[in-house]
């Protein structure tokens, strides 16, 4: 029988739907994951869309409408 050691899931993993006994269901390091960014498996990370946010600010100026 083969065993993959399983390592502690990480800060950022907290609030992950994938987390199953203190553990990651998905990646046994998941720390790996976030070494590089954002885990692409994470249940609870919101992607954030960079560009559009900028254009949005200055409308907010103008947002006395009637
Ligand atoms: S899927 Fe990613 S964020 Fe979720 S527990 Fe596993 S490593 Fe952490």
């Amino acid at each position: 029988m083969e065993q993959l050691e399983r390592k502690p899931i990480v800060e950022q993993c907290n609030g992950c739907g994938n987390i199953e006994e203190d553990k990651c269901r998905i990646w046994t390091t998941p720390a790996a994951k976030w070494r590089m960014g954002k885990c692409p498996s994470a249940t609870h990370v919101k992607i954030e869309v960079k560009g559009t946010e900028q254009k949005i600010r200055v409308g907010q100026q103008k947002q006395k409408k009637k």
